[in-house]
C-alpha cells in the first residue's frame, strides 16, 4: 500500500500538516484536496494504532505518538490521553510550510477585501514561493521517492481560487482574466493585477498645432524648467492627453498607453473619418464602462480641439494591426501649396497624370533625420488632384499608400524625394497647410498579408 508506507515513513522523519502530507499523493484519488487526503492517512494510521494497542502495544504507542507529534494530528493525541500515556513533547510546526497552508481562508479573505475596489468578471490567483520553501518539498519528495504529489504553488493557487470564487461567486479564468491576485506566501501580502483594458475609436484633430503624442521638453527632458514653464513639455496639450485623461478617470487605471494609426504633423489637422487609434489602460479598476457615454466626456473635455467616434473595446492582438495599418493603409491629404511662380491649367492638368499611379522614392526627411532610421521608402501614389486657387496658390488632394511624406512629395527635399512636385513644375513649392483627410482602412486579411510582406 504505497500511500500508506509512504506517508508513515515521512511522518517518522518530519512534522506535517494535513496539507503538505496530502500532497505527496496529489495525483491519487480525484474529487478531493491534499488536506483531506493528509486528514485520511492520518486517522487511518490512529485507528489502525488503536487497534494494535490490544496486542502489540508498544509498536501501537510508537505510531500513536509519532501521529501525536510530526503529524500535529488531534485524534492521535487524544488517544494517548485516553490511555494516559505522556506524550511529552512540544508543539511542532509543519516542516515544508511552517503553518502556511492552514492560512487559506484568511489569505482568500484578504484578496476578496482587495478585489472590493475592482470591476472584474473572472479571476486568477498566482503567488510567489520562497525558494526555501520549494526546496524543502523538492527535498521531501526526492529522499521518499514520491511522484504522485504536485508543487505548493498548484494547490495553493487551486484552493485559495476555490475559496475566493465561493465567497465572490466569480469564476476563475486560466486563460484571459479580469484580474490576477497574486499572493507572496513570505508575508502573505496580497498584489492586484488588473488586465489592460483596450478601448479602440477613431480622433479627428480640429486644431493644427497639437502633437498627437505628449511631447516632453527639449531642454528639461520633462522634468520641467523655465522653457516650458514648469510642465516638461514642448506642447501643452496632445491628442493623447486629450483623450487619456477622461479614459483614466472613467476605468480609474494608473496609467494608459496611446497607438495611433500612424501620425499626422503637429500643424496637420486630422479630418474626415479620423485616424484609428488604440488606448491600452493599465490595471483599471473599472472595466465596465458605458462607452458612449466616455465618447461625450472625452469630446466635452477636448473642446472640440479634438474629438472621437466610434469607441469599442479591443483586445490586445488588435494593437499590432493597427501598427500595421499605419504603415500601409492609404491615406488621403489636402495640401495648400505656394510655388514661387505662376502655372498653368495645362501644367496642373500634367501634374495630376505625372503624380497619379506614380512610385515615389523617399529618402528619410531631412526634419525627421534625427528620429528615423535613414532609409529610402518606395512608396505609391495612387491619386493626385489639383486646383488653383489662386496664380501662385494650388491645393492638391493626394491619396497614398501610408508613410509618404507629402510635405517632401510637395518640396522634394532637395531630391531625396522624387519625383515632387516642386520637380515636376520646375519651381519652388512648399506646403502652407495639410490636412489629413482620410485614413483608409485594410481588412484583417489584408493587414496579415502585409504584415507577412515585411
Ligand atoms: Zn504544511
Ligand atoms: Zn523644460
Amino acid at each position: 500500500m504505497y500511500p500508506l508506507i509512504k506517508a508513515l515513513e515521512i511522518l517518522e522523519k518530519v512534522p506535517l500538516c494535513n496539507s503538505c502530507l496530502g500532497r505527496q499523493f496529489a495525483l491519487l484519488g480525484m474529487g478531493s484536496n491534499n488536506s483531506s487526503r493528509g486528514h485520511a492517512l492520518k486517522l487511518v494510521f490512529t485507528m489502525a494504532a488503536s487497534y494494535m494497542l490490544r496486542e502489540n502495544t508498544e509498536e501501537a504507542i510508537r505510531i500513536l505518538k509519532v501521529l501525536a507529534t510530526n503529524g500535529m494530528f488531534q485524534p492521535a493525541i487524544e488517544t494517548l490521553q485516553k490511555e494516559g500515556i505522556e506524550i511529552g513533547e512540544e508543539t511542532r510546526r509543519c516542516y515544508v510550510c511552517s503553518g502556511l497552508m492552514s492560512k487559506k481562508k484568511e489569505v482568500a479573505e484578504k484578496v476578496v477585501s482587495k478585489l472590493k475596489e475592482y470591476d472584474y468578471r473572472n479571476f486568477l490567483i498566482g503567488c510567489h514561493v520562497p525558494t526555501s520553501l520549494t526546496e524543502r518539498d523538492d527535498e521531501l519528495k526526492a529522499l521518499h521517492q514520491i511522484d504522485t504529489g504536485e508543487s505548493i504553488k498548484a494547490e495553493f493557487n487551486r484552493e485559495v481560487g476555490k475559496l475566493v470564487s465561493a465567497m465572490t461567486g466569480k469564476p476563475v479564468d486560466f486563460k484571459n482574466p479580469d484580474v490576477v491576485a497574486v499572493v507572496n506566501l513570505e508575508n502573505l501580502e496580497v498584489t492586484v493585477n488588473s488586465n489592460p483594458l483596450y478601448i479602440a475609436g477613431r480622433y479627428l484633430k480640429h486644431m493644427r498645432g497639437i502633437p498627437q503624442t505628449k511631447w516632453p521638453c527639449r531642454a528639461c527632458k520633462g522634468e520641467g524648467c523655465p522653457r516650458c514653464n514648469g510642465t516638461g513639455k514642448m506642447y501643452a496639450e496632445s491628442v493623447e492627453e486629450l483623450i487619456l485623461a477622461p479614459m483614466l478617470e472613467e476605468t480609474r487605471g494608473d496609467e494608459g498607453k496611446f497607438h495611433g494609426a500612424g501620425r499626422e504633423d503637429i500643424d496637420a489637422r486630422m479630418l474626415g473619418t479620423g485616424r484609428p487609434f488604440i488606448v491600452e489602460i493599465k490595471n483599471p479598476k473599472k472595466r465596465n464602462i458605458d462607452l458612449k457615454l466616455l465618447e461625450e466626456k472625452i469630446n466635452a473635455y477636448a473642446q472640440g480641439k479634438v474629438e472621437v467616434h466610434s469607441l469599442h473595446f479591443a483586445v490586445k492582438e488588435n494593437v499590432r494591426q493597427l501598427k500595421a495599418l499605419s504603415e500601409f493603409a492609404p491615406k488621403t491629404y489636402r495640401a495648400l501649396v505656394k510655388l514661387d511662380r505662376e502655372v498653368t491649367p495645362q501644367e496642373l492638368e500634367q501634374l495630376e497624370k505625372q503624380l497619379t499611379g506614380q512610385t515615389i522614392r523617399q529618402k528619410t526627411p531631412r526634419r525627421v533625420a534625427h528620429r528615423r532610421a535613414m532609409k529610402t521608402r518606395l512608396k505609391k501614389v495612387y491619386q493626385v488632384q489639383a486646383k488653383q486657387i489662386d496664380p501662385r496658390t494650388i491645393e492638391l488632394v493626394v491619396t497614398c499608400q501610408g508613410g509618404l511624406y507629402v510635405k517632401e512629395l510637395v518640396t522634394g527635399d532637395k531630391r531625396r524625394t522624387r519625383p515632387s512636385v516642386s520637380e515636376i513644375l520646375q519651381t519652388k513649392a512648399e506646403c502652407t497647410e495639410l490636412d489629413v483627410i482620410d485614413v483608409g482602412t485594410l481588412t484583417p486579411q489584408e493587414i496579415e498579408e502585409v504584415v507577412e510582406q515585411q
